[in-house]
């Protein structure tokens, strides 16, 4: 169907965190995603090795999306036995549905570095961009030159059948991140609240993160 829009969201969920869940809720909701799919990556090479194994991570991820019906996991790059890169999976969702349009989320600190990803130019020929703000993260030179660009060409709200338009998006700003959550859990801090209690059931039983990474 010409009019199928495919929403991923890409990152390490390390451990998956209210952070993630609810802006992912309003992304669903505000481009009317059937599914948006949540794809636990490998850790990139600069970043070292991921704290939780990729199976404790999609196991975290199943446990935080059991009543949250229009978000999924999908594992197909943390299943890879080798890193793998943004374009190559847009590649394999576009070649699986050549007629849908791909939308990819981000937050504002993931856009900021995006030319160091690799072939990001690639991934603007296959998909649009949605950034979603964060606190305390900015717009890097590039990304806001980028921006710029990208909206003066190809406008700023994303339309069906395109690619390559960057759009913002405002969602409930909370301060939370896995380094923050991982760094309260060595120093035996709680940090209910911060995720599901099946989540954090989950770390407790599986004594994840008790050493700093
Ligand atoms: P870490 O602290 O380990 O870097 P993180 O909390 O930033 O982890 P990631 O798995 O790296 O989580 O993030 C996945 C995606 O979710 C990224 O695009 C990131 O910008 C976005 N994201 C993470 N936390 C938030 C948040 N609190 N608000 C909005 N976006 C977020």
């Amino acid at each position: 169907m010409a009019d199928t829009r495919i929403g991923l969201f890409g990152g390490t969920f390390d451990p998956i965190h209210y952070g993630h869940l609810r802006p992912a809720v309003e992304m669903a909701e505000r481009f009317a995603l059937s599914t948006l799919f949540m794809l636990p990556n490998h850790r990139p090479a600069h970043r070292g090795p991921t704290a939780a194994s990729t199976d404790s991570r999609i196991d975290m991820l199943d446990l935080a999306l059991e009543n949250a019906p229009h978000l999924a996991v999908d594992g197909r790059e943390a299943l890879r036995d080798r890193p793998s890169y943004t374009i190559d999976t847009l590649r394999e969702v576009h070649a699986e549905n050549p007629e849908a349009t791909l939308l990819f989320f981000m937050g504002m600190d993931a856009f900021a570095a995006f030319d160091t990803w690799h072939d990001w130019e690639g991934v603007l020929a296959l998909a649009n961009l949605v950034i979603v703000n964060r606190p305390d993260a900015e717009h890097s030179v590039f990304s806001a030159d980028l921006l710029t660009r990208q909206q003066a060409s190809r406008g700023a709200k994303i339309v069906n059948g395109g690619s390559g338009v960057i759009e913002i998006l405002d969602v409930t700003q909370l301060d939370i991140s896995a380094t923050d959550i991982r760094r309260r859990i060595a120093q035996n801090l709680s940090v209910r609240f911060l995720l599901p209690e099946p989540v954090l059931e989950y770390i407790g039983d599986n004594n994840l993160y008790r050493e700093n990474h």
